[in-house]
């Protein structure tokens, strides 16, 4: 129970543990990328600041406040996001939330106000500030933003800010396995992981979009077999699954890249270790073995071909040239036409 149940962010849990055990009207604020786990940690943080029988180590999980919070009904309790269909907050909604809060808290001694500040235009902002700066002893804010170059800079001068970090790999690992991901290998796991930059939403997400690993298995099975396709292959075949892929096209690029950085890695490195994709260590090896004529200069050319294509697709280039480009030059790299 407590903070302790959750994974990571140590120095965060240390400070909220030490903030929430007086929290008269103070005002937090969580940042770190999206998905990183700011949510999680202000309805931890909530109920330790609501809890009844508050333990060292945050909220008991046991009384009628911690159970209210687990059942998203306690009255103290507010989490401010836009209402459906709608981008940002709106300000009319956000001033009855304010003027509520004011009103003394019903079950506890404090209430929590948390609010998405990612989903705050500047005009919520300054109806936050007016609150901010001469808070009720009773109010706590936490304010949760992933880039907080948008908020005003009066808002950062009365907050205190608690900084998230990207998670390890262990950590990632035994998160992803708490959360339905204990059938997939380690290996997959410390994928998902790396793809996701050590942010377990994302990781989540990827690990519940079926779609992701077979995207994953696809690109990467379109290297190891480049060398023997023909050209017309790459051409129709391959550029359509780009194609009918194109939203998700960042992704794919990401794949390709990491897949072409693997390969340069176990022809560096005779027993390689430190490869993305982990789990296919043995395809890579066999693969270098088979396409010995494939140098680093080749790879690197490749890379090269997808940061062109990058490139192009920030002037709007046509998809379908620069993406059939892009393939064409991997392809002639990958079957290294110059050696041949
Ligand atoms: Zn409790």
């Amino acid at each position: 129970m407590g903070f302790n149940s959750l994974t990571g962010q140590e120095t965060v849990k240390s400070r909220l543990k030490d903030i929430t055990a007086a929290p008269s009207a103070c005002s937090l604020l969580f940042t770190g990328p999206e998905g990183i786990g700011k949510h999680l940690f202000a309805k931890e943080t909530a109920k330790a600041i609501l809890c009844m029988d508050r333990k060292p180590d945050g909220a008991c999980g046991q009384c009628a406040s911690c159970k209210y919070i687990d059942a998203g009904t306690h009255p103290d309790l507010i989490s401010v996001e836009p209402s459906e269909g709608r981008k940002n907050i709106r300000i009319a909604d956000l001033r009855e939330v304010v003027r509520d809060a004011e009103v003394k808290p019903q079950i506890s001694k404090h209430k929590v106000l948390i609010i998405n500040a990612d989903k705050t235009a500047p005009d919520c902002q300054n109806l936050m500030l007016k609150s901010l700066e001469e808070p009720d002893e009773h109010l706590v804010y936490i304010l949760l933003c992933s880039d907080t170059s948008r908020l005003l800079r009066t808002i950062l001068s009365r907050v205190t800010e608690l900084p998230f970090r990207e998670y390890t790999d262990e950590q990632m690992l035994s998160i992803l396995k708490d959360q339905g991901g204990e059938d997939l290998s380690d290996d997959k796991l410390s994928f998902l992981s790396s793809f996701s930059s050590g942010i377990p939403g994302k990781a989540l997400s990827l690990m519940n979009d079926s779609e992701f690993l077979e995207e994953r298995d696809y690109i990467f099975d379109l290297v190891m077999r480049m060398p023997k396709l023909g050209y017309t292959d790459v051409l129709y075949d391959e550029f359509n699954y780009f194609d009918k892929n194109r939203d998700k096209m960042d992704e794919l690029l990401l794949l390709l890249i990491w897949t072409l950085g693997d390969v340069a890695t176990a022809i560096a490195v005779p027993k390689p270790t430190d490869l993305k994709n982990s789990d296919k260590r043995n395809e890579i090896i066999k693969f270098v073995a088979d396409n010995g004529e494939i140098t680093l200069i080749n790879i690197s050319n490749a890379e090269k071909a997808v940061t062109d294509y990058i490139d192009a697709s920030h002037v709007n280039a046509s998809f379908e040239t620069s993406c059939c480009n892009m393939l064409l030059r991997i392809h002639k790299e990958l079957r290294n036409e110059k050696n041949r």
